[in-house]
């Protein structure tokens, strides 16, 4: 069987220690034709930190239109590249989504390799319910902010969003509003870093930590979904009657 011909690698990177980039990354990386980054010097420092000596072209969301018909021409005439973004896995709010979205609708292969990504160690830090959830990335800083949250209102999955530090307790607020203070969450911060932390409480209780703890790097907020309604014994009961006088 012959194997297929990979066209893009998308190619997750560390969020913060440079220990997290798997075996596999460097190997796709160092044998690419070409490595398209967010930020080329971002990511020039990690790969001369990875010995890594391929050619560097700058993909970010200002030239992204542009620049996807040139790269898809150029994977047709059979030349292999790899994107990455600044921190974690392209295409994970960050550019990435549209080129994949061109190279399939190409007929040509694309290949995520599995890494490191924010919202996987922050759902499973949390302690939150992890066998459903929903991603919900950056919330729009205005317009269409309160409708998002408000169509959550029902949500029973975990839920989680990326957030700047400074709009945290803004979120918190708001989310509070529409779920109740009394809603668990947990707010990860500097994730895989020295000063990694993981605060977990109702969104009262972290709306009174952050401030008096001013908030400072990156942070992951991960939030209880909606209780699911249990039935009482008599509405269980009701429901048996009925099924056994309808016969089923
Ligand atoms: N592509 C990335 C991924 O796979 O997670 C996300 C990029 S997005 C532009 C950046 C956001 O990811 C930050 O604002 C923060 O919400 C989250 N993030 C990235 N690194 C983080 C870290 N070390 N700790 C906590 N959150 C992080």
């Amino acid at each position: 069987m012959s194997e297929t011909r990979v066209s893009l690698f998308l190619v997750p990177t560390p969020i913060g220690n440079l220990k997290d980039i798997t075996l596999r990354a460097v190997e796709v990386l160092k044998t690419v034709d070409v490595i398209l980054a967010e930020d080329t010097r971002t990511s020039g420092t990690l790969l001369k930190h990875l010995e890594i000596t391929r050619p560097l072209q700058s993909y970010h969301i200002f030239n992204e239109h542009k620049a996807v018909e040139k790269l898809v021409e150029r994977m047709h005439k059979g030349e292999a590249f790899a994107l990455v973004s600044d921190a974690g896995t392209p295409a994970i709010s960050d550019p990435g989504f549209l080129l994949v979205r061109e190279v399939i609708a190409a007929g040509l292969e694309v290949q995520c390799l599995p890494g490191p990504t924010a919202f996987v160690p922050a759902l499973v830090n949390s302690g939150l319910p992890n066998d459903r959830f929903v991603f919900e990335g950056f919330l729009p800083h205005k317009k269409g902010r309160k409708t998002r949250i408000d169509a959550l209102a029902e949500e029973t999955r975990t839920i989680l969003f990326y957030e700047s530090p400074h709009r945290l307790i803004k979120t918190l607020e708001q989310l509070a509003e529409v779920f109740g203070a009394d809603r668990q969450a947990c707010v990860s911060r500097e994730l895989t870093k020295l000063h990694e932390e993981n605060v977990r409480g109702t969104l009262t209780e972290l709306i009174e930590y952050y401030e008096t703890n001013p908030l400072k790097g990156e942070i992951v907020l991960v939030v209880a979904g909606k209780p699911e309604k249990r039935e009482t014994r008599e509405e269980r009961q009701a429901l048996k009657k009925q099924k056994w006088n309808s016969g089923d």
